[in-house]
């Protein structure tokens, strides 16, 4: 654990993931219900991340016949579903809502002795110079002052961590493309922001301070560092997992070429088969980690 305080307390309550540890001396059931996970998959909303437990119900060929069940349904905050060896979590939007939700996964897994567990974040994005429909695996993460750091007031004082993703896990992903895909799969640079509209560059938002060709100039700026999208979460995650040693990776389809636009204007059909593309890509990983051979129902 990176917190020297919580070997000091009798017991834990993961308030918004609603798991109450009542003897932090004793994990055994938290272990036995716990222990045998090696991912953990985050992403925005809970359909998404109900419709993930379904697949992976079927990729992985478990408990298909159980009632599905959402773990963190009492405390109203997010979704959290187990299907073997894998958690799927909804974590909401935008740094504040994650960092949350990472702070009390991260003491589960660690408080259940996971071996080595993988975190995984499965998003939409907008994209810069790859078409629409694209997934983009993150490699560094820039906040807005382009800084591939994640900054926050910690007892009043400014603290800065690293934001990177884990080779290993970014490489791995890559490799998650197949042949007959209609999407393709590129390795870049993430901007995440606290704000989607005025933060990501948008002149569509409620206010706006800034002229169409310093948005564009801007936007022109950061595709020349290799930043290939920008969304609002994983910044935050690359740098807890970081610091904490986990191995972690983001996977995010762009929804738009924000150097086209500001506007997500695609069909609801069309953003259905965009949002399923990195949930694809992320049961292959956890397929080719595991081990399993493909079978048709994927
Ligand atoms: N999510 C974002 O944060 N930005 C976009 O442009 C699209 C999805």
């Amino acid at each position: 654990m990176n917190n020297p305080h919580l070997c000091l307390m009798p017991s834990d309550f993961l308030y918004h993931l609603d798991i109450n540890i009542p003897n932090l001396d004793d994990t055994t059931d938290i272990e036995d219900t716990y222990g045998e996970v090696k991912f953990v998959c985050v992403g925005g909303t809970k359909p998404r991340m109900c419709s993930l437990a379904k697949q992976l119900r079927c990729a992985l060929k478990i408990d298909q016949h159980l009632p599905l069940v959402d773990i963190s349904a009492a405390a109203h905050r997010y979704s959290m579903y187990k299907v073997g060896p894998v958690l799927c979590c909804s974590h909401g939007i935008g740094m504040p809502s994650c960092s949350v939700l990472l702070h009390e996964l991260i003491k589960l897994v660690r408080y259940a002795n996971c071996v080595d567990p993988i975190f995984l974040r499965l998003g939409t994005c907008g994209g810069l110079g790859v078409p629409p429909g694209s997934v983009v695996i993150s490699k560094q993460v820039f906040d807005g002052y382009l800084r591939n750091e994640y900054e926050m007031p910690i007892l009043g004082e400014c603290v800065r961590r690293p934001a990177n993703f884990n080779p290993i896990v970014f490489n791995e992903l890559l490799k998650c493309k197949e042949r007959d895909d209609r999407f393709g799969i590129c390795l870049g640079n993430t901007m995440s922001t606290n704000c989607f509209y005025e933060g990501q560059a948008r002149i569509d938002g409620a206010v706006c301070c800034y002229s169409l060709e310093q948005k564009m100039c801007f936007l022109n700026k950061i595709h020349c560092m290799g930043i290939k999208n920008i969304e609002m979460e994983a910044l935050q995650m690359a740098a807890i997992t970081y610091h904490c040693g986990i191995k972690a990776g983001a996977i995010c389809v762009t929804l738009l070429n924000r150097l086209n636009g500001d506007q997500i204007d695609i069909t609801k059909e069309q953003l259905d088969d965009f949002q399923q593309r990195p949930l694809t890509v992320a049961i292959r990983y956890i397929k080719r980690v595991l081990n399993i051979s493909n079978c048709a129902d994927e």
